[in-house]
């Protein structure tokens, strides 16, 4: 009779581990019943699922941990979208974003491809979803602000190649760093690549686009004096002197003497003197590797180190040098090497309208720079 007077407790504890070993045992059922139902593929997906929900989690937990360091990005590329949006487009304004489902143009360059935002998940802590928020609405703007790089540096492409250039080594030859005096531009190559794969491409895009538009500037367009070209004086010819077939690198205009000479191109003079067989010549830099060349003059009215406007006059008309008769030598060299000034003189009107669109963008982002 003794062993039947078991404690309360004990009849407690026996009672409380019969249940745990009914509760583990029928789990183990359920999981090998439920396993026993389920295909091999839905035990894949199951699996996935899993998988997925874990990667997520990890994903958010290191997102909490690296909310400080998003801020801190987010923060400097959004100075950096306001600099280049207020430097390139701070006049114009932007253009309103393209409707998504508007078709391209037959021939036109491909639109900039929109930048995937990933939806925002639910499960993010508040301040990492307000965050994430912010930074899709920043990739929105970028990519906004990509479209509207690209579509004006296709124009200027346009009219770049209509002036005769390759506008695809003009843009190489300025990356290298070959094209000539310098361009002044203030990207930051290696920050804006730190800054992800869209803020490089919209650098890319901003140079290339700078690059084409400042060119536009430098083509020497503008009558270096009103006065008729010999359109047909270019290229090899015999030498008024020698009776040999020589290059003659420039176009002629014969005038009075002391006609006003007149700068092509907005530049800097960067010589004036004598050089031999050019008489009396001065030289101007337009950027981009281009330059002008005006000799055979009778007199100077400018100096070294003058910026000149269009059409502002830098000389007057003479004979000085190896020359046959009162004329202007006009010479354009891109990168050293002389070019055909013709295309440039005789640009047509909706060339010469994209190209004063550039010069008013090239001045304005000058301005803009200075400004700062
Ligand atoms: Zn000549």
């Amino acid at each position: 009779m003794r062993f039947l007077r078991i404690s309360a407790v004990w009849q407690k504890r026996v009672a409380l581990i019969a249940g745990s070993v009914l509760l583990v045992w029928a789990g183990i059922t359920l999981t090998v019943f439920v396993n026993q139902f389920l295909t091999s593929g839905e035990r894949a997906e199951v699996a996935a699922k899993q998988a997925a929900a874990a990667a997520a989690e990890a994903r958010i937990a290191r997102y909490r941990d690296r909310v400080g360091e998003i801020a801190a990005d987010l923060d400097e590329r959004q100075a950096q979208l306001e600099e280049w949006q207020k430097d390139y487009f701070g006049k114009e304004g932007l253009p309103a974003p393209a409707p998504a489902d508007a078709k391209t143009e037959a021939g036109a360059e491909p639109a900039a491809k929109p930048v995937e935002t990933s939806a925002i998940d639910p499960r993010l802590p508040p301040e990492a979803q307000t965050l994430a928020r912010l930074e899709a609405r920043q990739e929105a703007f970028s990519a906004r602000l990509l479209a509207a790089v690209t579509a004006r540096a296709a124009k200027a492409e346009t009219a770049v190649a209509q002036l005769g250039l390759d506008p695809s080594s003009l843009v190489r030859n300025a990356a290298t760093g070959r094209g000539g005096p310098f361009i002044p531009f203030r990207g930051r190559k290696g920050q804006a690549g730190a800054l992800g794969k869209s803020f490089a491409a919209l650098e890319g895009a901003l140079f290339r686009m700078e690059v084409l538009e400042r060119t536009l500037v430098a083509i020497p367009s503008g009558q270096p004096a009103h006065v008729l070209m010999l359109s047909s004086s270019y290229g090899y010819r015999s030498d008024p002197f020698t009776g040999a077939g020589a290059m003659h690198a420039g176009l002629d205009f014969p005038g009075p003497l002391g006609t006003p000479i007149l700068a092509a191109a907005p530049g800097r003079v960067v010589f004036v003197g004598q050089k031999s067989g050019y008489g009396n010549v001065i030289d101007v830099d337009h950027g981009q590797g281009i330059l002008t060349r005006y000799a055979h003059l009778s007199g100077f009215t400018t100096q070294v180190g003058t910026q000149v406007t269009a059409g502002q006059q830098i000389a007057k008309m003479g004979s000085t040098g190896r020359s046959t008769g009162s004329h202007l030598h006009f010479e354009v060299r891109l990168n050293g090497v002389a070019v055909n000034p013709r295309r440039f003189l005789e640009a047509k009107a909706d060339v010469l309208e994209v190209k004063d669109d550039a010069r008013q963008r090239v001045g304005a982002l000058a301005a803009n720079r200075g400004a700062r």
